[in-house]
């Protein structure tokens, strides 16, 4: 195809996978910086689940791609598995299952496969669950999980034996335009021309593109799991999304468990600075054994879990629940992808796909006009940013 160039700055897994997809498509030049280590944000930090019974129509359709895009890394990418063999359970209570029902026609309609299960049979597949009588199973047969680090080293792995220049340790600081259009991103190392520049830095995202007045209402809250040491019981069940008990939890590589948990009280945590580190982040004391508390009954297997470590992480909404991606109108050249709720681990594969086809084509292949950066009126954007919000009160989208 040619010299073009593209830069992408942010080497989460959203902007790796978006490399990865250009890769596959000969895009040219392309060159990603990270101001740390790749996935050192919060996609190593990432429990890794996914479902596609999401909340709006772009959602699901995207989700759908997604989720495809999963089974097929796991057959084609050396190294890396998707664990979709149990699928993934959304779990309500009686008073939280019909804002969820609602959206029953929408999954209908776009052919996302769900079961709704009852609490019996529940237990009866997977014997190590033990919901409360009258809650509800929204069971995702095409859902599942990753293990974050072997997914982004195999993608990273992918994606240079496909020619793309990773640069670890180096911080984009400085956007280039030119006659308005922006023609790369100078890092203190040199300058790096680009035709097209994607800007995936997730939390960094304001304070990043300050200089260039570009402000999407994004809020971020701290979000924290925990890996147990290898427990005694045999773990066969599904990744659960719990909303009941405020958290998720799944069997984790070496018979171990992942418990996350939210913070519903927390404020917004505000990133100002481009440089911020998420390893400054510190969980609420006690908040792991509160959780474990909540799901024991659950899952019986918590018992006797002792735990090897904590990851704690931001997770971003926008101020419609809808992530932000796509090329951003008053700064030809730039693309951003960002805001994917708690699920932009789940989103990765399409969200790059979508950013390659923006990038390369300009166009998509599904509509995603309602992820538009240039959907949100400024006035509007401005008094979200300013207010300051506890976790409760933002979208409640998990995965
Ligand atoms: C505890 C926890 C559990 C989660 N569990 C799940 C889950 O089960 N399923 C799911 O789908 N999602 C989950 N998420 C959400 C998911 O982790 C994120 O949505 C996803 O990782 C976002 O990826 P990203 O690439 O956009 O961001 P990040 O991984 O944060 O990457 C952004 C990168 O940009 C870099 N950067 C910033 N500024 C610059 C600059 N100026 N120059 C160069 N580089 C820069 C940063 O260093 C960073 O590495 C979880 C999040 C947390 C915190």
């Amino acid at each position: 195809m040619g010299a073009r160039t593209v830069v992408i700055v942010g080497g989460g897994v959203i902007g790796l996978s978006t490399a990865y997809q250009l890769a596959l498509r000969r895009y040219g030049r392309i060159v990603i910086l990270e101001k740390g280590r790749l996935g050192g944000g919060s996609s190593c930090r990432a429990a890794g689940i996914t479902s596609g019974l999401l909340w709006s129509e772009t959602g699901v359709r995207a989700r759908k791609v997604g989720l495809q895009l999963f089974r097929e890394l796991g057959r084609t990418l050396p190294g890396y598995t998707y664990h979709d063999e149990h699928g993934c359970l959304n779990l309500f209570s009686p008073e939280l299952w019909p804002a969820r029902e609602k959206l029953l026609p929408l999954y209908d309609r776009l052919g996302a496969p769900y079961r709704i299960l009852s609490a019996a049979e529940m237990g009866r597949r997977w014997p190590a669950l033990r919901p409360p009588g009258d809650f509800i199973g929204l069971h995702d047969p095409a859902g599942g999980f990753s293990e974050p680090p072997e997914y982004l080293s195999a993608l990273a792995r992918a994606a240079a034996g496909l020619g793309v220049e990773i640069h670890e340790r180096e911080k984009a600081v400085e956007w280039v335009l030119e006659s308005g259009r922006l023609i790369g991103v100078r890092t203190l190392l040199g300058m790096f021309r680009a035709d097209a520049v994607v800007a995936t830095v997730h939390a960094w995202t304001l304070p990043a593109l300050a200089p260039l007045a570009v402000r999407p209402p994004v809020k971020h809250f701290v979000h924290q799991r925990y890996l147990s040491a290898p427990v005694s019981a045999r773990l066969d069940f599904p990744p659960v999304n719990a909303d009941p008990f405020g958290g998720y939890v799944r069997p984790a590589a070496g018979n171990r468990l992942l418990l996350g948990v939210e913070t519903p009280e927390r404020e917004d945590w505000k990133v100002d600075s481009t440089d911020f580190e998420m390893s400054g982040l510190k969980a609420p004391p006690g908040l792991r054994d509160r959780t474990v508390k909540e799901f024991r009954a659950f899952l019986p297997a918590l018992a006797d879990a002792t735990w090897e470590s904590e990851q704690v992480g931001l997770i971003s909404f926008s101020m419609d629940g809808e992530p932000v991606l796509g090329p951003v109108a008053a700064v030809p050249g730039l693309f951003l992808g960002h805001a994917f709720h708690s699920g932009g681990f789940a989103y990765n594969p399409v969200a790059g796909l979508l950013l390659a086809e923006w990038v390369s084509e300009g166009r998509t292949s599904i509509d995603v006009s309602a992820f538009s950066p240039d959907r949100f009126a400024a006035a509007e954007a401005e008094k979200h940013l300013a207010t300051t919000i506890p976790q409760k009160d933002a979208f409640r989208r998990r995965h």
